[in-house]
């Protein structure tokens, strides 16, 4: 457990060789020259290990603005470039906008895109690993394409524009859904920690839920929310007799709790109280009961059953209502909410969740080729699995769009009164000095939070909207490991501990991606994905995620990795599994700033959860200010890829509304 990791071995076999060419001077402005470091042969932020997701450096100037300290702009060295659109914010919804906006007004059009991380698709990233000469690839932070029949029409378009094929991807995965499968992985395992419990304990499930795919848990946490759990499986578990009983009773037929109401009455009940209140209370069941359910939801909002509506708890099909005659949700509403026989299902409706390798990274590499040829070599969907990006290329003068990573926008404004200003002027940080562009509109696709301090000029009443929702912390950490046996000889894909510092562990999901192949063998080499929800239980839910929030930023990696080790070494012991031999690297992805907000009953007015109302804030909040508009899923209150795209057409419709089409460059 104590020994060091050696990790020096696992870079071997990446090719330093096609890595990023450098770039002639001419070809980059000549305020860029003194920090560049995008330009390094060596830099590929994707093989970067240790903590990432907001990354060291990433943040420090935000900061500065969270402890009220503005910065200064007076003194910006003015870079001389001009541009039809600045986007803040590189993520999905920015990159997007940058696409929606060259697609409407053609390659000519001018076009940055800045991002404060020195990689590019906020939380869509990747972590890369190499081994042996093979890259094994998994994602940082957004994990699936949810529903993808459910995507509205501008997503659907974009993913279709920048070469997806969803039925494609599907069908030439085929026998990686059977993989795990085929090795004897037919389950998935509960661990009970001794800090919990009293004793270390695994119990074996033997179904796998998911149908044998095996991939990384989204938060559900247990592995199955209805039933499944039967008396011999209980058996095994360190639970009181009480405790198996009520677990057993609150999974069996159930009775009406609220004779004599209608539906509509009972759903308002359940929807002012959480689950947590409704499995103790209600259906007066045992305490220890609601560790199987602890962290259900939390892969939505972040937080436990303490702040998840009864409601939601129903729709996204936990046990206890079966008698309650509840009638179906309308279609669309609570569309956000994963899971459950009432609603919106991956397996139903909307779509099996589709998973690549890196998860919605390869949609963004996707649009940066779009965006930017040959930055990203490649024609087709499958070969952006494996290939290697030129980040020299991101930002280089004469070509349609530009990003600029390692800037933190500081200052929007507009150069003269918002409605009739014909430019606005962005201010950034890079490299600790602060420049100017111009652009003749910039969209927002940053975090709602963060606008009213670098768009000052905003009217009061939209400062206070965007400042409404606070977005749910999260971990996604990815360790590779030497091979898949330990899982093998368990005879499982995946544990779930939800009381451990990770509520669990499981193999990546099984799927290809042109020369990014999964691991056939359990000899071979493979990532495992981890997830930590750092919340407060009890407590309202913005005061979990300040919490959470400080909490992971607070954490050195030195305590994630002994964290780490102790949790795999105990929950994956039965198979063998060795931290100081197994472990070849660790990936930390913190999100202090994870999924957006989302509206929640037991603390927001019910017609901000259950209509589309325009009082929400996010509606509030997403007005368009000048030249100024606002994209990323918060402006939409929902964490989905789906929503970001959406934003970020809706804000670059209102740029080119206002700015009466054709708006191409005048300038050279
Ligand atoms: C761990 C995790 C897993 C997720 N899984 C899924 C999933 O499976 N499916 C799904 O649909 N969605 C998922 N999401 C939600 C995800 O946030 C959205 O799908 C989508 O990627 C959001 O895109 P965005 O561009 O709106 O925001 P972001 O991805 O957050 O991008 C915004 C970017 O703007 C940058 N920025 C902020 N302020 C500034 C500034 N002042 N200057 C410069 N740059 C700035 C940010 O750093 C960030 O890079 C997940 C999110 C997380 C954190």
């Amino acid at each position: 457990m104590h020994r060091d990791i050696t990790r020096r071995d696992f870079l071997n076999g990446v090719s330093l060789g096609v890595v990023g060419s450098l770039l002639a001077p001419e070809l980059i402005g000549a305020f860029e020259q003194e920090f560049a470091p995008e330009r390094a042969p060596d830099y590929y932020p994707p093989t970067r290990t240790g903590m990432r997701g907001s990354h060291d450096g990433s943040f420090e100037v935000a900061h500065q603005f969270r402890d009220r300290r503005p910065w200064d702009v007076s003194a910006a060295i003015n870079t001389g470039e001009s541009y039809d659109l600045v986007v803040v914010g590189g993520g999905l919804s920015g990159l997007a906008a940058a696409h929606y906006f060259i697609k409407e007004v053609g390659r000519g059009a001018k076009v940055l895109v800045l991002d404060n991380h020195d990689d590019f698709g906020g939380h869509a990233k990747r972590n890369e690993f190499h081994h042996n000469g093979r890259m094994l690839a998994l994602n940082g932070g957004t994990l699936n394409i949810e529903s993808p029949l459910r995507y509205n029409l501008p997503a659907r378009q974009l993913l279709q524009d920048v070469g997806i094929d969803l039925d494609r991807f599907v069908s030439a995965n085929a026998k990686n859904r059977e993989l795990y499968r085929s090795h004897g992985l037919t389950g998935s395992a509960l661990f009970f920690d001794k800090e919990t419990w009293g004793l270390d304990k695994l119990v074996v499930r033997s179904r796998a839920p998911g149908g044998g795919r095996g991939g990384p848990s989204t938060g559900s946490g247990q592995g199955g929310r209805g039933g499944g759990y039967n008396s011999d499986f209980l058996a095994q578990t360190p639970l009181s007799p009480k405790a198996r009983e009520d677990m057993l009773r609150l999974n069996g037929p159930l009775p009406d709790f609220m004779p004599g109401l209608s539906s509509a009455e009972k759903k308002v009940r359940l929807a002012k109280m959480s689950y947590a209140d409704f499995v103790l209370n209600i259906v007066k069941a045992d305490k220890q009961v609601l560790w199987f359910y602890q962290n259900t939801g939390a892969g939505n909002f972040c937080v436990g059953i303490d702040a998840l509506p009864a409601l939601f708890g129903w729709q996204m099909g936990l046990p206890g209502f079966n008698g309650m005659n509840l009638e179906p949700t309308p279609n669309g509403v609570l569309a956000d909410l994963p899971g459950g026989q009432h609603g919106r299902q991956n397996g139903s409706g909307g779509g099996g969740a589709i998973h690549f390798p890196d998860g919605n990274a390869t949609i963004a590499r996707l649009l940066v080729r779009w965006l930017l040829p040959d930055a990203v070599p490649g024609q087709t969907m499958e070969d952006v699995g494996a290939a290697h990006v030129n980040y020299a290329l991101l930002d280089r003068a004469g070509q349609s769009a530009r990003i600029r990573l390692n800037s933190t926008v500081v200052n929007v404004r507009h150069d003269g009164t918002p409605s009739s200003a014909k430019e606005t002027v962005v201010s950034y940080v890079r490299g600790g000095k602060t420049y100017q562009v111009r652009g003749r509109a910039s969209v927002m696709a940053c975090w709602n939070m963060f606008i009213p301090s670098i768009v000052p000029d905003i009217p009061a009443k939209q400062k206070e909207a965007l400042a409404y929702g606070v977005k749910g912390p999260l971990v996604y950490t990815s360790v590779a490991v030497r091979d898949w046996t330990a899982f093998q000889k368990m005879g499982v894909s995946s544990v779930n501990s939800p009381t451990m510092y990770h509520t669990g562990v499981s193999l990546a999901e099984a799927v290809s991606l042109g020369d990014l192949q999964h691991p056939q063998s359990p000899d071979e080499p493979i990532v495992l994905h981890m997830t930590r929800y750092p919340c407060a239980p009890g407590k309202p839910r913005k005061e979990q995620h300040r919490i959470g929030r400080a909490d992971l930023l607070s954490t050195s990696f030195d305590t994630f990795e002994r964290k780490i080790r102790d949790q795999l070494a105990r929950s994956l012991s039965e198979g063998g599994f060795d931290p100081a031999r197994d472990i070849m690297a660790i990936a930390v992805n913190r999100w202090p700033h994870g999924y957006a907000y989302t509206y929640n009953s037991l603390y927001d007015p019910l017609e901000w959860v259950f209509t589309s109302t325009d009082t929400r804030p996010c509606v509030v909040g997403r007005q368009p200010f000048g030249s100024i508009t606002i994209a990323n899923s918060d402006a939409a209150a929902s964490p989905h890829t789906d929503a970001a795209f959406l934003e970020a057409h809706r804000a670059v419709q209102e740029v080119l509304q206002r700015r009466a089409m054709p708006m191409l460059t005048d300038r050279t």
